[in-house]
């Protein structure tokens, strides 16, 4: 099964990511998940959007 980053579309190969070979083939199952780079980026966002969510709440509570 392939792996894909769905943020840049990079997929997996061995444990490097490389940039989408030929067209990707709709017959092989893809499974999407983050690149480390996305990932971590992805992260930081979660990160940044829980802590402001946390500060509306306490706000809103206070
Ligand atoms: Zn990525």
């Amino acid at each position: 099964m392939m792996v894909q980053c769905c943020v840049c579309r990079r997929v997996r190969q061995e444990d490097r990511w490389v940039p989408t070979p030929r067209a990707a083939e709709p017959r092989e199952k893809v499974s999407h998940g983050y690149c480390p780079r996305c990932a971590s980026e992805a992260f930081k966002e979660i990160r940044r959007l829980h802590a402001s969510r946390r500060k509306a709440s306490s706000a809103s509570v206070a």
